[in-house]
This record gives C-alpha cells, structure tokens and sequence, in this order.
C-alpha cells in the first residue's frame, strides 16, 4: 500500500479546552514499521491525542512529527497527503453510499479525478476507475470474506463490526503511511476482536506504521510492540503490554476507581 515505513515522534504535546488540560507534556514515539497502543480510562486524553496528530484539535504547545515532517499548524487534508490517515472512536461513513463507494471515496487524496466523478462513473475517469475498484477490493480482502459480498451493500445495512472494517478499508485507500485508529474493536466481541488484531498485525507486511487507541488488553498485547498509559492527560507509563499490565499505578488508574 504505501511506501518505507516512517516514525512518528510527538513531543511534550499540552492541549487546553478552556480551563481543562485535555494533554499535559505528552510524548511518545512509534518507530518506523511499529504498533504502538494508547490506553486509559475515558476522558484520559487519547482522542485529543488522535485530534491532535491529525489536526482537529490546536495543541498549545509541542510538537508531532511524522516522516521528518513538523505537522502542527498543517490543515487534517494536507496531514492525509503527508500520508497519516485514520478512523474515528465514533464512526464516520457516508450512511446512505454502498461500501464500494464509501472505500473509493477514501482515495480521493491521491486521484486526479474527485470522488463524485468516480462515484458518478464519468468516461473519462474509466481506466483510473477500474484501477481503483480494484484497489478497493485488495483492501476489502485484508478482512477476508466479511466485506467482498457485500460489496455492493448500503453501509447502513452493514453489521456495526463490519462498519468499522469499512472505515479501516477506507483509510488505508488513502495510502497512509501511517494509521491511526481510535477503539477498532469497539463493539465487538472477543472473537471478532482477535480476529480483526490479527488482521491489522498483517497490516505490517505493507509497509504501515499503525497507533491505536485500544481497551481490549488480549488485543493489545497481541498487536502492540509497546503501550503508553494516559492518566488525567498525562502519559502514567509505558513499554511493553506485559510489563505496563503489571504496573501498579495502571492497575489502580484502571481498576481503583
Ligand atoms: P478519551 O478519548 O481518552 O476518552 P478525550 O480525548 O475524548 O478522552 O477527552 C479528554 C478530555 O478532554 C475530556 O475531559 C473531554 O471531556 C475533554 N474534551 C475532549 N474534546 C473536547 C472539546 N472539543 N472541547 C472541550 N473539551 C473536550
Ligand atoms: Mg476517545
């Protein structure tokens, strides 16, 4: 999908909504190829994070740095083009299109025709169409057999499990470098979720740098190389799933309250 796999490194990020100190010095690296996984009770800072590095949010201060590139101060369309795409904790597909469409409207970033031309089937877009309705079905295939029937399918029809793979089939149809996603297995049960782990620890293999906000700790410790913890917006610990499992204060932030 993409090409050599690139770091990301945010440094000492602090976002403030009004008086709240959504993040406070946060810092945190995913090496180039890596998996790295956010944890933390609600409201500790992780989709601020997500905000942030994709810029939705305007951080007071700090800095997020992806392929040698500073992308603070960059508009979320420019941070595509840099290559860092992702899906939303709440998830946000076009309801009334089918899932064919909804993927192609993803690559919209890297087509010289706009989406409403592919979507519409102008003659003169056919051949860029066909490469990229075939690209769409390379993507729909990293979730085996869930998506490929259903092609054709309004999302709105769709199971919310299999939502949720649309929105990754769509942001990797961007051709990101990097992938951010926000609770993937929100919704799912155990089954679905070691299944779709699997799947985005495949997502390697194609040269992606992946950070994912993730609860599930089976599903963490199956994906991630290293985890960071957020606490009250600030970074509580941090290495690998077995280690920060053991950790007392991340037992307490999540358990002794
Ligand atoms: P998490 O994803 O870890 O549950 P969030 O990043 O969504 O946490 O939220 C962190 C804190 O910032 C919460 O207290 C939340 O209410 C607050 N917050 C998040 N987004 C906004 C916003 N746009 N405006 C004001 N407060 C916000
Ligand atoms: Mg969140």
């Amino acid at each position: 999908i993409a090409g050599p796999p690139a770091a990301l490194a945010v440094r000492d990020l602090t976002v403030r909504f009004g008086g709240l100190v959504a993040l406070k010095s946060v810092s945190l690296d995913v090496p180039a190829g890596g998996v790295v996984a956010v944890i933390g009770p609600n409201g500790s800072g992780k989709s601020t994070l997500f905000n942030s590095i994709t810029g939705l949010v305007t951080p007071s201060g700090g800095s997020v740095e992806f392929a040698g590139q500073e992308l603070l101060g960059r508009r979320p369309d420019q941070i595509l083009r840099y290559g860092v795409a992702r899906t939303f904790q709440n998830i946000r597909l076009f309801p009334n299109l089918t899932v064919m469409e909804n993927v192609l409207i993803g690559q919209h970033s890297h087509l010289a025709a706009g989406p409403a031309s592919i979507v519409l089937g102008l003659p003169h877009v056919r051949a860029e169409e066909r490469e990229a309705r075939e690209f769409v079905l390379e993507l729909l295939g990293l979730f085996g057999n869930r998506l490929i029937p259903r092609i054709d399918q309004g999302v709105a029809q769709l199971s919310y499990a299999n939502r949720r793979r649309v929105e990754i089939a769509r942001a990797l149809a961007a051709r990101p470098r990097l992938l951010m996603l926000d609770e993937p297995t929100a919704g799912m049960n155990p089954a679905e979720s070691l299944e779709l782990a699997e799947q985005i620890a495949g997502f390697r293999k194609l040269g992606l740098t992946v950070l994912l906000v993730e609860h599930k700790l089976d599903v963490v410790t199956r994906l991630a190389d290293n985890v960071v913890v957020l606490d009250y917006g600030e970074k509580l610990a941090e290495g690998p799933a077995d280690e920060v499992r053991r950790n007392e204060a991340v037992i307490e932030a999540y358990i002794g309250r």
